[in-house]
């Protein structure tokens, strides 16, 4: 696992641990955990089903990504291979999953749910998320997951139960406010703000405001000198690079990626659902989605542009992966559209990539005159 470099870190750090070890003994108690990767499944109905839901995010490697490039094509993206390692390796927190959530967004995940489905003592309930949004896409999308309850139930055993999936969904919102609040504030540092984030994904939040208030009243001042806003897929825990040139030129970070403010409704009490029903779960989650993937995707540029506005960055990077056709064939669009300069950044986790692709991080901050 990433090592932490700051007081705030290290202290993200022993809560994640702590969180792992809760999750050790609900397990033990005969709870069942359910690991996810895309944002647009929503963890409240895996709640609301009696599962602790974790998005699964960390343990990304060169190592996990040779590990899982032999259980796939080589032309699959990093982050799907230092999954497959992942949960083949069964390291951290992978170890910890008894049931995984196979949302289908892409053909990269479509094959990596289909090679874990294959493996032993591993189980997948398959969705698939449709990228066209329109009316009927969204209650396929629904169905599906009607479908997925149904299945835990004859599986399983568990009730879905709209309360449940309403107190988790309240603790969320309550959570992801205070992660927003701090993003916008400017006043925490990339890599702290990361830490924060990664602790938002794996943790019950439950409580989890009041750790969350603790630490940023710790943290220590961050004062940038400008903003970027950084957009795309997933920054996985130990993905960090980009954020520590960031850091490195003393300028603070708006994660517009779906492991930053992507992850949390529009920001108002609307963005709460009141029934917890799973058709209302489902379709919150499918017209929240901000992904690049969506059909079609003009508000998603529109968004990303409003947001960029609104935080007065001086320049977004686009960071994807190798082989993700979500995002990076939509660069030229980005470059043509956006109303700051652009940097694109096509990665993966190897070490020699990594110190390449930060010379371009240094010089684009460098055009800002940063
Ligand atoms: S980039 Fe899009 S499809 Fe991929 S995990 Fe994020 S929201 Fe899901």
């Amino acid at each position: 696992m990433l090592q932490p470099e700051s007081a705030l870190q290290e202290k993200c750090l022993s809560r994640i641990e702590h969180e792992l070890n809760s999750i050790r003994v609900f397990r033990s108690s005969g709870g069942k955990t359910l690991g996810y990767l895309c944002r647009g499944f929503p963890p409240s109905l895996a709640a609301g089903l009696g599962f602790r839901p974790v998005r699964v995010l960390q343990e990304a490697s060169v190592e996990m990504e040779d590990l899982g490039g032999k259980l796939a094509r080589q032309d699959i993206c990093p982050l799907i291979k230092a999954f497959l390692g992942g949960i083949d390796s069964g390291r951290g927190l992978f170890g910890l999953i008894d049931v995984w959530m196979g949302l289908a967004t892409c053909d990269q995940t479509r094959r990596c749910f289909s090679a874990i489905a294959d493996m032993e003592d591993v189980t997948v309930h398959h969705v698939q998320l449709p990228a066209t949004r329109s009316q009927s896409a969204g209650k396929y999308f629904s169905d599906q997951l009607q479908q997925f309850c149904l299945d835990c139930r004859d599986l399983y055993g568990f009730e879905y139960s709209a309360e449940r999936a309403l107190g988790y969904s309240m603790s969320l919102w309550i959570t992801g406010e205070i992660l927003r609040t701090a993003t916008l504030s400017a006043q925490i540092s990339p890599l702290d703000l990361h830490w924060l984030f990664h602790l938002f994904l794996i943790a019950d939040p439950d409580g989890l405001a009041e750790i969350l208030l603790g630490l940023l009243e710790k943290a220590e001042p961050f004062s940038p000198d400008c903003m970027i806003a950084i957009a795309g897929g997933p920054l996985a825990l130990e993905d960090t690079w980009v954020l520590q040139a960031v850091q490195s030129k003393n300028a603070g970070v708006i994660p517009l990626h779906c492991t930053g403010l992507q992850m949390f409704p529009f920001g108002d009490l609307n963005g709460i659902p009141v029934t917890g029903t799973i058709e209302e779960l489902a379709g919150r989650a499918f017209g929240d989605i901000r992904c690049a993937r969506s059909r079609p995707n003009t508000e998603i540029f529109q968004y990303i542009n409003d947001s960029i506005s609104d935080t007065s960055c001086d320049g977004l990077i686009l960071k994807t992966l190798k082989f993700c056709d979500l995002w990076f064939t939509e660069r030229e669009r980005f470059r043509s559209s956006m109303n700051v300069p652009v940097l694109v950044l096509d990665t993966s986790y190897g070490r020699g990539d990594a110190e390449r692709q930060r010379n371009r991080v240094d010089a684009f901050l460098e055009t800002l005159a940063l």
